[in-house]
C-alpha cells in the first residue's frame, strides 16, 4: 500500500497590509472602527448574507482573510474586489463588528490608486471627467424624456457648461483626473 503524503501549507499572518488598510482608511474613517478588521474569526456570516456573492464569484471572508495574511498583491489585483455592491449589508451583520465594507472600500482605494482599476470603471470615469455624467445621454434618451414631458437634456453639467467647468476644475485639483488618464 503506497503511503500518502500530505503538504501542510502554513500560513503566517504579517499585519503589514492590514496595519496600511487602517492607516490608509483613517483619513476617512475612525481608527478605532478600522481595526475591528484584526476580528474576523472567518465565520461567514458575511458571505452567506452578500447579496453579491449570490450571483458572482465574490467572497469577502477571503478579501478579509488575505488582507490579515499580509496578501497585498492578491488582494489588490482580485477583480472580484469591484463586484461588491458596498450595501453594507455584511458590516451590519457580522458578529464580530468588523467594519467590512468600510475596509473594501479602503481596499479598493489603493488598488485604484496603484492602478488596479479595470478598464470600465476607467472609461466611466473618464466619462464623468467629460461630461460630468457616468453614462453619455443618447439621443434615444432624449426622445424617452420628451415623450415623459421632460426637458430632453436634464438641468445638470450637460445643461450647464459653467458647471461642468468647475466640476472639471475639482478632479483636476485633487489629482483624480490624472489618475484616470495614466
Ligand atoms: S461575518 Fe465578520 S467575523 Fe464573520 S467572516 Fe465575515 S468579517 Fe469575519
Ligand atoms: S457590502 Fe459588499 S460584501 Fe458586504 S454584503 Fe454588500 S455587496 Fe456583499
Amino acid at each position: 500500500m503506497s503511503a500518502v503524503s500530505r503538504q501542510v501549507v502554513v500560513l503566517q499572518a504579517s499585519w503589514e497590509f492590514a496595519d496600511e488598510v487602517i492607516k490608509r482608511g483613517s483619513r476617512i474613517f475612525p481608527e478605532e472602527e478600522l481595526k475591528t478588521l484584526y476580528a474576523c474569526i472567518q465565520c461567514g456570516t458575511c458571505v452567506g448574507d452578500c447579496p453579491s456573492g449570490r450571483r458572482t464569484a465574490w467572497r469577502i471572508r477571503h478579501i478579509i482573510r488575505k488582507t490579515q495574511l499580509g496578501m497585498r498583491e492578491a488582494v489588490l489585483s482580485d477583480e472580484t474586489l469591484w463586484n461588491c455592491t458596498t450595501c453594507y449589508t455584511c458590516q451590519e451583520r457580522c458578529p464580530r463588528g468588523v467594519a467590512t465594507t468600510d475596509v473594501i472600500r479602503i481596499i479598493r482605494n489603493i488598488a485604484f490608486e496603484e492602478g488596479y482599476a479595470l478598464e470600465r470603471h476607467l472609461a466611466v470615469a473618464r466619462n464623468f471627467a467629460k461630461i460630468g455624467h457616468a453614462i453619455p445621454i443618447t439621443d434615444e434618451v432624449k426622445e424617452k424624456r420628451k415623450r415623459l414631458g421632460l426637458l430632453p437634456v436634464p438641468p445638470t453639467t450637460l445643461s450647464y457648461p459653467k458647471a461642468l467647468s468647475e466640476v472639471q476644475k475639482i478632479i483636476e485639483i485633487d489629482g483624480f483626473l490624472k489618475k484616470i488618464q495614466r
